[in-house]
């Protein structure tokens, strides 16, 4: 029996899964983590109020206050059976990095101790050289460090019966570059702070602090673990480069909340605990529109921590997925033909008085506060549209942008039809000249129509890659293996680039005499007559939209390696150095990060696409052909005639056809990308490996080999085939 066949008898056959009940999550929740609670368990006075300083200010810790709250955690993490710890960082390679060390040492006459100290926490020093640096560290000094990140509390990760202290860090080079996605993230936040609590302050003084929320939406597939092995390329690229779709796919649409299958349930349940162990606040899980397709969610927290909690929720589910003999796919296109996932960002704004910025309010002067949050966002995204699509652009998306179940590559913003009125008053009132007394345009009545508001919004429109939900935006073009990183980094430094301005506009008209409310209106009519272009709230999968988008002037950068070149223009090197963000070399350095990404993960499925149609799809072809002639020929001996044997005959040439044309695409795919390797510029490679190898070669060899899948005899086909990747658990 093939391989193919021995796993999905072993799946039939396999054991009944128990169900086990989960702790509730209550009284588990956090038990890993060492809270601010924990903390004042395990610190003195003094310690703990130097921790939450920290915390709170980003004050520096010093070297007797590490060392004391060292020996805390120490103290927790042994109580919890830790005998590792890791600095937790998050290179640019786009996963997770440790490198665990013992608490165990030796002191200098020998004696075996156990040790953590205040310099051990505060930095550490990982052989870095093989992190991607796009040339910040120079190879004869290829040394970076990885520095406490106070900020986002340190976790006990259990792997396999072995707990580790994990201290989450930053991740930067000796001359002070970042190296990671953590660093310039922090400094988003915090600029996007001052400027906020600013234009904050026109309306309430005694806003002091302005934070970013998060709340993600991840979507996965889960697969057969066997089944997985048996397809190189959903080892190696995370996704299917070759397989017919099934007779039933997503048409029915009959997955989407459906009954999630047992096998499924159970390992839901099992990450679940994990997460809550770990902090991570899930409150959502259901099938999504796909087969096989699912979906996570928690509730909302402040940006970093968001970030760092979907960093780590994936790990988690990776990890526990082997644990159920299943595994997990994050990548944004595993099958073509049926949706891929993406990775929701839901953003706002609070500030330390408990107000959601994006949130209509109560009384006239709140809501102009949420209108000027709101048109600002809207500006942002306008003036910033290509940065915020390079920020999700990467190989997988790629596939998915656009792909007529996902937003398109065109950043436009959707906010519904209640508040496109709204918006629509404010501008028609250009030149007239506005007085305290104008209740009709101050007292917006925005709360009254809170449930048409809703309504709206519920409808609300899935097709647009920045939709607006009642009290917040959501981004919904973030790919699912992304780190929310990136999009929140940009996302949130733009919106602080952007209220800064309006405060110096607003200011203006504050000199000039004008009331402050007055001032403020008149600026946001003037952002909005600016940025409406971006508005849209009709079909964004339409035809019609791509030529209205272009009428509008909107860019439609459709690839990843050109839609990167808005990282690096002159505009987004001086945002994000004003911000101070990232300097002009960090900015080249992800850059080039980015492309070279880019250009191994076409190199590496161009090379599975040649392994898979050599070792596994000609041979079949092959087998299936001798087969055919073997019939053929005893036809023929037996004194058939060529009419009896007319329909063997055609599925032979057919079969020949297909797959000399592989075997000639194959080839010529070797030959392109010889070519395509010689090119130095790292740019111009990534670019000549979209077009003249993945374009050029990619969809055609899927072509004839989905052909022969089709043709070719079941028993002789060794791939898993998709209704049994999608459909078997
Ligand atoms: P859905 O998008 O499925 O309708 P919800 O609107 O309830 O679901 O929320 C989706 C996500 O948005 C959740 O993670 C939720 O916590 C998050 N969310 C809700 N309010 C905010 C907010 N103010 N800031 C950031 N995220 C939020
Ligand atoms: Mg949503």
């Amino acid at each position: 029996m093939s391989i193919r066949f021995s796993l999905i008898n072993s799946i039939l056959n396999k054991e009944e899964q128990k169900s086990v009940t989960s702790p509730k999550a209550t009284a588990i929740f956090g038990e890993n983590v060492f809270t601010l609670k924990t903390a004042r368990e395990y610190l003195s006075d003094d310690m703990y109020k130097s921790l939450c300083g920290s915390i709170k200010s980003g004050k520096k810790i010093d070297r007797n206050a590490a060392n004391q709250i060292a020996i805390g955690l120490k103290a927790w993490a042994e109580s919890k059976g830790v005998t590792h710890y890791t600095h937790w960082f998050q290179p640019l390679t786009g996963t997770t990095a440790e490198k665990h060390d013992s608490f165990f040492t030796l002191k200098s006459d020998g004696t075996p101790i156990e040790e953590f100290d205040g310099a051990t926490l505060v930095q550490q020093e990982p052989d870095a050289s093989s992190f991607p640096n796009g040339g910040l560290r120079t190879t004869f000094e290829a040394r970076g460090y990885t520095a406490w990140d106070p900020s986002s509390p340190a976790f006990i990760m259990e792997i396999g019966g072995s707990n580790t202290l994990c201290i989450p860090t930053i991740f930067i080079s000796y001359t002070g570059e970042s190296l990671d996605y953590k660093a310039p993230l922090l400094k988003a936040l915090d600029a996007l702070n001052k400027s906020a609590v600013d234009v904050c302050n026109y309306f309430d003084k005694n806003i002091t602090r302005v934070t970013a929320t998060l709340g993600w939406e991840q979507e996965y597939f889960i697969i057969d673990e066997g089944l997985a092995n048996a397809r190189p390329d959903i080892i190696q690229c995370g996704r299917t480069v070759f397989g017919a779709s099934p007779a039933k796919g997503q048409q029915l649409e009959d997955h989407y909340f459906g009954s999630i299958p047992e096998r499924v349930l159970a390992f839901m349940k099992d990450f679940e605990v994990e997460a809550y162990k770990l902090g991570i606040p899930l409150r959502t899980r259901h099938n999504e529109v796909a087969p096989g397709q699912f979906e996570c969610a928690p509730i909302f927290e402040e940006v970093s921590i968001a970030v760092d909690h979907n960093t780590l929720l994936m790990d988690v589910m990776e990890r526990v997925s082997y644990r159920h003999n299943l595994r997990v796919l994050l990548h944004e296109k595993p099958f073509a033909g049926i949706n891929g996932s993406g990775k929701h960002n839901n953003w706002s704004m609070s500030t330390d008085t408990g107000i959601n910025l994006l949130a209509p309010g109560k009384t006239p002067k709140t809501n102009l506060m949420f209108l000027t949050f709101f048109i600002n966002a809207i500006k942002a995204v306008h003036d910033y549209a290509d940065l915020l699509r390079a920020a999700i652009a990467n190989a997988g998306n790629e596939h998915r942008l656009g792909a007529s179940e996902a937003p398109p590559a065109i950043v436009s913003v959707f906010i519904g039809e209640y508040l496109n009125k709204v918006l629509d008053e404010i501008e028609a009132r250009v030149g007239e000249k506005f007085d305290e007394q104008d209740e009709a345009i101050l007292k917006l009545d925005i709360h009254k129509s809170i449930p048409e508001l809703l309504l709206d919004n519920t409808d609300r429109n899935r097709t647009s890659p920045f939709a607006f939900t009642g009290n917040k935006f959501e981004f919904r073009a973030v790919g699912a293996s992304a780190t929310c990183a990136n999009a929140m980094t940009v996302l949130n430094t733009i919106m602080a680039e952007t209220l800064a301005n309006f405060k110096v506009d607003v200011d203006k008209f504050i000199e000039k005499g004008e009331k402050k409310e007055i001032a403020i209106m008149q600026t946001l009519q003037k952002y909005i007559t600016e940025s409406k272009k971006i508005l849209f709230d009709g079909d964004g999968y339409s035809e019609a939209w791509h030529h209205e988008a272009e009428r509008r002037g909107l860019t439609n950068i459709p690839t990843a390696p050109l839609a990167l070149d808005a990282m690096v223009d002159k505009k987004t090197l001086h945002l994000f150095k004003k911000n101070n963000v990232f300097t002009h070399s960090e900015l080249e350095a992800r850059h080039e990060i980015e492309l070279e990404k880019y250009i191994k993960k076409i190199q590496i499925e161009a090379r599975v696409m040649g392994d898979l149609a050599l070792n596994h799809i000609i041979p079949a072809a092959i087998n299936y052909q001798n087969k055919l002639l073997t019939n053929i020929n005893g036809l023929k001996t037996l004194g058939f005639k060529e009419a009896d044997y007319a329909g063997q005959l055609a599925i032979l040439k057919d079969v020949s056809k297909h797959l000399q044309f592989i075997y000639e695409q194959t080839n010529a795919l070797v030959e392109a990308r010889k070519i395509v390797n010689k090119i130095e510029d790292t740019r111009t490679k990534a670019i000549a490996y979209c077009s003249q190898v993945k374009e050029t070669y990619f969809n055609k060899l899927r072509y004839h080999v989905d052909k022969l899948e089709r043709l070719v005899n079941d028993d002789d086909w060794t791939l898993p085939k998709y209704r049994e990747l999608l459909f078997l658990k």
